[in-house]
């Protein structure tokens, strides 16, 4: 079931879940976003919205703050539906249909699963997936790497898979950025070569202000045994340590990692307060 709670949104219109229809993404071209709520607040948002008009820019598709207040809808559609804790998604529809450019907006709750304490200190277990992100820095709906990646994940019966490019270089995950911590500093892949993840971009605006090192480099498949500890991170995962990628192993109580991971929680904290009062 894609959709939950009692009311979605679409073109602006609520309507009762039981007939909810997404029949029509087949078509066209559909971005998206997914935002977590906590305590009914959507964390991040502005970063989402920031995110969802680049993506349409890059994309050839001009959607910007002047398409509608997403703000006071998804405000809107937490009300309706009296759902304080989950995720909420944004898609944004651009087609053509007799000739004609139309876009479709969707906005509804969706399924979570967000990691049990037993995950967060374990780490889960990841493995390698060749497979390219053609456009990295746009969230789009059903990409060829997204396939390639459930297929994998399923088969090696995985929490997530560790993409990797032809030359042997790693992105991101499937669906989360990811980390690598090697003596005390934190080495993750390039922007360029990844989706500008809003979870990662809070995790290195706290390296620069709790003066936490940080390299942003192209990472070989060769160098990761030299690695201590990896995580990935993402809207529903937060900070996830992971325990290993294939065969190669990592330490999951890292003191670097439950350092940015404790610092990532209080910045969610505090972004709700900030909200809340
Ligand atoms: N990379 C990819 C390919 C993703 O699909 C996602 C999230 O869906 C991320 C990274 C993490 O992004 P965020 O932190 O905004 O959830």
């Amino acid at each position: 079931m894609e959709c939950s709670g009692n009311f979605y949104l679409h073109n602006f219109k609520f309507i009762k879940s039981d007939h909810f229809d997404d029949s029509f993404l087949k078509n066209g071209i559909s971005i998206y976003e997914v935002i977590r709520i906590e305590n009914g607040v959507p964390l991040f948002l502005e970063n989402h919205l920031n995110r969802l008009y680049k993506s349409s820019e890059i994309s050839n598709f001009s959607i910007n703050e002047s398409y509608c207040d997403f703000e006071t809808l998804t405000g809107e559609l937490i009300t309706k539906n009296n759902i304080l804790r989950g995720k909420i998604k944004i898609i944004v529809q651009f087609n053509t249909v007799n000739g004609d450019k139309e876009k479709n907006l969707l906005i509804y709750f969706t399924p979570h699963y967000f990691p049990t304490s037993e995950e967060c200190k374990k780490g889960v277990k990841t493995g390698f997936c060749k497979a390219i992100r053609l456009n990295p820095q746009v969230k789009i709906l059903n990409s060829e790497a997204r396939i390639r990646a459930n297929d994998t994940i399923a088969e090696k019966k995985l929490f997530e898979v560790i993409l990797q490019d032809n030359d042997g270089f790693i992105t991101e995950g499937s669906r989360s950025n990811v980390f690598f911590i090697k003596d005390d500093e934190l080495i993750t892949p390039p922007e360029s070569d990844v989706l500008q993840g809003i979870t990662r971009l809070n995790i290195i605006r706290l390296c620069k202000s709790e003066n936490i090192k940080l390299k942003e480099k192209k990472i070989h498949i060769s160098e990761i045994s030299e690695m201590d500890s990896a995580f990935l991170s993402g809207t529903s995962l937060k900070i996830l340590p992971v325990n290993n990628i294939d065969s190669f192993e990592f330490y999951t109580q890292n003191q670097v990692l439950q350092k940015i991971s404790g610092l990532y929680n209080k910045s969610i904290e505090d972004y709700i307060n900030e909200r809340s009062t």
